[in-house]
């Protein structure tokens, strides 16, 4: 069921692979191939390879392994049939289906991300010149301050008043409008106009697709001051951020994603230069965003006032840091402020907080800190009890220290007091119950932050995140696996040369055999058991500038002195009487052998006719 598979390899081969994780990662060239932090794991040297001809990669690291397909697939969390729509859009490649089921799902899908664009376009262009939209022009004009460079950037739209003018201007079938949400139907049958009296900002997934819209009332309108696209199949608010389509590129290239809390903050940060801002469409940060947001960086920046999200906040935040391995900051913004606003009257004092941001404890101890009376006694001790309290709640023990020491200096009680308390808090909780699942009282679960974290644990793989294993056990080195680069990387210099009685290794072997079965790498790797897939995938992505004739001897000799040893431990073991009968072939082997390496540049050609002699016999043997 699904894409029928001429289809799918010519998506595969329509598709530059280097191209696709560009848009997620950064990657250097090295050589022939193309390298970059693993996206699927935490690093801070680049293990991650790319070739881009084979349309392959691999981690060294942490084993994460394919082709395009795959890659789209986990970095986007798709499934097969969706990765492969994906990339057939965009390299163009028409698709047919094997069973209808597949493809009316398909088709829908299209429909739906058509029927949108045309909506958007509409509300658009009523926004840009209708009469009924002077209001909502004022209002982005003064406002706002969005001139028409933005609107236009940002698509936005005016849903007119009225019960269906949507309905009726666009020219799509009714039902489609419902499926894309943006119509209903009243009680009394009839199709309606789901966004009314409204100002749009369209909301795009990730790959550019409209998925649906957030409308905002105009000052003195009727009704939630925010209406968003609800129900629809291509819609699902807890893994969509707003801007991610726009803000992609900025979000890989710095490594940092800033999340805010409205469209109008979203945009406010890009006209401030932060063109990392995404923004959840009306509901809280959850667990599929930052899933979501880890494909494409590992810092969070959280731009909205955070301080009153409280200790519920902080305990999601280091949670979320260690399951998924991210780096959770806060930016200070100036108290009563939100990034659209200040993106008018400071943009600077905007972009200042965003780079300044701080982890989560760091900023909320300030605010105490700030807030406190630390100029005499009773102050410094009350701000230090609540002080303890926050950093008390942090799993990690060094890291609670650190900040220890800090309330310690600012409030002049002696660390050792602090510290007593903080564990006293921690046990309390835990017996408790209140903070047991976060906060163990050895810090056991924590993952170790700060500088001197090292190598974190693939969160990933146990938060359902990218599926990435552990590398398999490959031993496969010296000729043998040389050879296999060669094979793979430019199969001409040993066609005709190869043989499976020149590998040892039982992997290199089956790899081999599979290579040599298959027209293709891919249908090799999809033909081989997983260990052997493991190792071509691997293959693929190293660097071959190895001399093929070179290879050749060296695994030819090392084969003819496996079979040299055996012979001779066999005519060990046989009748003395017999002996002699081994004696002609061990002196041709031993000769043979010799011939493989001239001395003399003039006996090349003798030496090629040595090996294929030697690998003739090895083959009969
Ligand atoms: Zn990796």
């Amino acid at each position: 069921m699904g894409i029928v598979d001429e289809d799918v390899a010519r998506v595969r081969a329509a598709t530059d692979l280097v191209a696709v994780a560009g848009e997620h990662m950064a990657l250097r060239r090295v050589g022939a191939r193309w390298v970059g932090l693993c996206p699927f794991h935490a690093e801070k040297t680049p293990s991650f390879s790319v070739n881009g001809e084979l349309g392959l990669y691999y981690c060294f690291g942490c084993g994460a392994k394919g082709d395009a397909i795959t890659f789209v697939r986990e970095m986007e969390h798709l499934d097969f049939v969706e990765a492969v729509e994906k990339l057939a859009g965009r390299a163009g490649v028409t698709l047919r289906y094997d069973d209808a089921a597949g493809g009316r799902d398909h088709q829908r899908r299209k429909r739906i991300y058509e029927t949108l664009e045309r909506a958007v376009a509409w509300y658009h262009e009523r926004l840009l010149s209708a009469p009924d939209a002077a209001a909502a022009r004022r209002y982005l004009r003064r406002e706002r301050g969005y001139d028409g460079d933005v609107v236009r950037r940002y698509r936005l739209g005016w849903a007119p008043g009225g019960r269906d003018q949507l309905v009726r201007a666009l020219g799509v079938p009714p039902p489609a409008l419902v499926d894309a949400g943006l119509a209903t139907v009243d009680e009394s049958g009839r199709y309606v106009d789901f966004f009314r009296e409204r100002l749009l900002f369209p909301i795009f997934e990730a790959g550019g697709n409209p998925v649906g819209a957030g409308g905002r009332l105009l000052p003195g309108g009727r009704g939630p001051k925010y209406k968003n696209t609800a129900g629809t199949s291509v819609y699902d608010k807890s893994r969509l951020l707003y801007g991610l389509n726009w803000a992609k590129k900025a979000v890989v290239d710095s490594g940092r994603v800033v999340v805010c809390e409205g469209y109008t903050d979203v945009i406010g940060l890009h006209c401030a230069g932060v063109g990392e801002a995404v923004a959840t469409c009306g509901t809280a940060l959850a667990d599929g965003h930052i899933r979501l947001l880890t494909n494409f960086a590992r810092r969070v920046v959280l731009a909205y006032d955070a301080d009153a999200a409280g200790q519920a906040a902080a305990e999601h935040y280091y949670e979320w840091e260690r399951r998924f391995d991210v780096d959770i900051r806060v930016a200070a913004l100036p108290p009563a402020s939100d990034p659209a606003d200040l993106a008018r009257s400071d943009p600077e004092a905007l972009a200042r907080a965003v780079e300044e941001a701080r982890p989560y404890l760091a900023f909320r101890l300030e605010r105490l800190l700030a807030r406190a009376d630390l100029s005499g006694p009773e102050g410094r001790a009350r701000a230090a009890e609540s002080a303890t309290a926050l950093v008390a709640g942090h799993p990690n023990e060094l890291v609670r220290d650190q900040y220890i020491m800090q309330v310690s200096d600012r409030c002049g009680v002696a660390p050792d007091r602090l510290r007593a308390m903080a564990e006293g808090l921690r046990r309390e909780a835990a017996s408790g119950g209140r903070t047991a699942r976060t906060a163990p009282g050895t810090g056991r679960s924590a993952r170790p932050a700060g500088p001197a974290a090292g190598a974190a644990p693939a969160a990933g793989a146990a938060a359902g995140g990218p599926v990435v294993g552990r590398p398999a056990p490959v031993a496969v080195s010296g000729p043998e696996l040389e050879a296999l680069r060669v094979a793979v990387h430019r199969p001409e210099e040993v066609a005709d040369r190869l043989e499976v009685v020149l590998f040892a290794h039982p992997l290199a072997r089956s790899a081999f055999e599979v290579l040599s079965a298959s027209t293709t790498l891919h249908e090799a790797i999809e033909a081989a058991d997983p260990q052997t897939a493991e190792l071509l995938q691997r293959v693929a992505v190293e660097d071959s500038d190895t001399d093929a004739d070179d290879v050749m001897v060296r695994l030819v000799e090392r084969a003819g002195r496996r079979a040299l040893m055996e012979l001779q431990s066999e005519m060990r073991r046989a009748d003395p009487a017999d002996q002699a009968g081994w004696v002609p072939t061990v002196a041709w082997l031993k000769l043979t052998l010799e011939m493989l390496r001239p001395e003399d540049p003039r006996e090349r050609p003798a030496a090629k006719e040595a090996e294929r002699s030697l690998v003739g016999w090895l083959v009969s043997r």
